[in-house]
């Protein structure tokens, strides 16, 4: 399996390893086993029910957490083996990388980070690596997955210098300024990559977005003008489709040959000449960056803030915050084990405990606790 890794890849021999000691596996590698215990989590399965940009209720066929972190291992996975670089690890990062997310998608996080002013905050990117540390409770010997340390490397993306003090291990680089493995590296920018890209269908299918509007996109016109020209007949769903494949193709192949390049010219030998290298190996030309960056700011306008999602995201945020308070009020109102472990805590371990049940929570579920606080 190790066999074609490039030398800076991840590679399990030389791997900072786990936090406790497991006997190994007879079939799987070791990050193979980290994608399947993220597979197997609780937190996993919530995912579906969870609001990527739309809330799970608006629609069966737009995106979820679930085939978002879908999409992003896709991507993550080709831009990996195209750069001789660890598979199962990037794999395994891009699936995790969400399961700390609350309900409600942003709307939900900023407004539990809101209510969590006073105790620490909330962020559900270090909320991901806490579910895989600390929240799965599935194995005897330990809290956690207990996953090898570069996946629990790649899982927080980002971090205060006062939360990096907390982590440990995991937390260093935020406090020594040095880059994760490229593996990281790759799921961070897939998952932009994907949502950028998905993002754009669902806003055409909800009538938010127009092709007019969309086109002017340099990325999206380019593609528009491509397929336009060569199919002048083609429906309007299937235009579209022709054209996203087109823009993720012109992103990652724009990725993988600028990665490359800036590989070649760092020429680092290990993983560890990656992490000091001073910044991203993993990157677009400026070029591309431009675009896509421009791509995303333009959904931020015009489908982020459209109004019909504003007035959705008032709603939620309204929800969330009833939840925290009247839990915080009376935690008795949370199921058993959330509830015994908020007694056996006060000030901020009691609202972290709070912040855990919330985040927990898919949109069906908060909606559904929500009336019956209100019931
Ligand atoms: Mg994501």
């Amino acid at each position: 399996m190790v066999a074609a890794l490039a030398p800076y890849a991840a590679n399990e021999s030389y791997s900072r390893g786990r936090k406790y000691d497991e006997p190994g596996s007879l079939y799987r590698g070791e990050y193979q086993r980290d994608r399947d215990r993220i597979i197997h989590s609780t937190a996993f399965r919530r995912l579906v029910y969870k609001t990527q940009v739309f809330v799970n209720h608006e629609g069966d066929l737009y995106r979820t957490r679930l085939t978002h972190s879908l999409e992003v291992s896709q991507i993550g996975r080709t831009v990996a083996v195209a750069l001789q670089l660890n598979e199962p690890l990037t794999e395994a990062i891009c699936l995790a990388h969400d399961l700390g997310h609350t309900p409600f998608g942003h709307a939900g996080q900023d407004t539990l980070n809101a209510c969590m002013r006073d105790y620490g905050g909330f962020e559900h990117n270090l909320q991901s690596l806490r579910v895989v540390d600390v929240l799965e409770a599935k194995y005897a010997d330990f809290a956690g997955l207990n996953l090898m340390f570069e996946t629990r490397e790649g899982i927080l993306k980002h971090c205060s210098a006062r939360n990096a003090r907390e982590l440990g291990d995991v937390g260093e680089r935020f406090l020594e300024r040095k880059q994760p493995g490229l593996e990281a590296q790759i799921s961070n920018i897939a998952d932009a990559i994907a949502y950028n890209n998905h993002d754009v269908d669902d806003g055409f299918r909800a009538g938010l977005l127009s092709l007019s509007q969309l086109r002017e996109q340099v990325l999206f016109a380019t593609c528009f003008d491509e397929v336009h020209e060569r199919y002048p007949d083609l429906e309007d769903r299937r235009l579209i489709y022709e054209i996203i494949r087109r823009m993720i193709g012109a992103v990652v192949s724009d990725l993988i040959e600028e990665t490359r390049n800036r590989i070649q010219a760092a020429s680092p030998g290990s993983i560890d000449d990656v992490r000091n290298a001073g910044k991203p190996l993993v990157s677009m030309s400026d070029a591309m960056y431009e675009k896509h960056v421009s791509l995303k700011k333009f959904l931020h306008r015009h489908l982020y803030r459209h109004e019909q999602k504003l007035a959705m995201t008032r709603e939620v945020q309204a929800m969330v915050k009833d939840l925290f308070a009247a839990y915080m009020e009376d935690i008795n109102r949370m199921p058993g084990q959330f509830a015994a472990a908020a007694s056996a805590a006060d000030g901020a371990d009691r609202a972290r405990v709070v912040a855990d049940f919330i985040a927990g929570m898919t949109d069906r579920y908060a909606i559904a606790a929500h009336e019956t606080l209100t019931a």
